[in-house]
């Protein structure tokens, strides 16, 4: 069973979910259910239980979903970590292919840097530091350390859909690798390039042109600048000193933005 193509299903079902609550509302509004009229289509009582049964068994089916995907998940990665462990113990045997694949990463602070999911910042050519523990040289069976990639390019734009601020990657992964589920988790990355979306990443309409930073607050007095890109007119509003072109951009990072 793909589960991740599952996952995706699952998350492009629960977008629709308040379409499809409207519909129903609506649905039940002409038929009379909200109605005080003597002979509505539909009684009231059906209408209120329907929309009762709604609202709380669909969340809990997608909740029973979610949970089978996720245990269908565990089952894999169990199976691959298996399979990575014995690959580990027999390190002739291991691939030594160019693991190409993408990822998703944050542009941060000023200058602006990569920075992945997790929080830890990286270079456009770097090799993977363990925080777990300090005599591991990543990527090491047991642990969750090395850089990680999506071996298929849906997957990773589909990811990038749910973390709206965050740009694709093309990288490629070196040195001593284990293939997972979703792709791989490797000793050294390389960044290829940095894809941009098409679209400006605030209003989703207009072309995207310009890149701009905001500051964020977070939790425990961390605060730090974000990139995103935005069309000409989302931008406008930005100080010069706040907005780089897609050229300064890519000199900045060192890296290839197409
Ligand atoms: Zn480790
Ligand atoms: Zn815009």
């Amino acid at each position: 069973m793909d589960y991740a193509q599952n996952r995706r299903r699952l998350i492009r079902l629960i977008r629709i979910y308040p379409l499809i609550a409207l519909a129903v509302l609506a649905l039940a509004y002409l038929l009379g259910g909200f109605s005080n009229r003597e002979n509505p289509i539909i009684s009231q009582d059906v209408v209120i239980t329907a929309l009762y049964l709604f609202v709380g068994v669909v969340p809990l089916m997608f909740i029973i979903g979610f949970i089978a995907v996720g245990k269908a998940s565990d089952k894999a990665g169990l199976k691959n970590n298996m399979h990575s462990k014995l690959n580990y113990n027999q390190a002739f045997d291991l691939p030594s292919e160019v693991m190409h694949g993408y990822k998703l990463a944050l542009i941060t602070a000023r200058p602006p840097s990569l920075t992945g999911l997790t929080g830890d910042a990286y270079l456009s050519d770097a090799s993977a530091k363990c925080t777990i523990n300090k005599e591991h040289v990543p990527p090491v069976a047991d642990c969750e350390c090395g850089f990680y990639a999506y071996s298929d390019l849906i997957e990773a734009k589909f990811e990038r859909s749910i973390n709206p601020g965050a740009f694709l990657l093309d990288v490629d992964l070196y040195g001593v690798g284990f293939k997972y589920a979703r792709g791989y988790r490797a000793e050294t990355q390389v960044v290829n390039e940095l894809i941009t979306p098409s679209r400006c990443q605030f209003c989703r309409i207009l072309p995207a042109k310009v890149f701009v930073t905001t500051y964020k607050l977070g939790y425990d007095d961390i605060s730090w600048w974000q990139w995103h890109i935005r069309c000409v007119i989302c931008s406008s509003s930005f100080k010069d000193k706040d907005k780089l072109s897609i050229d300064q951009m890519s000199a900045s990072l060192k890296l290839l933005i197409s």
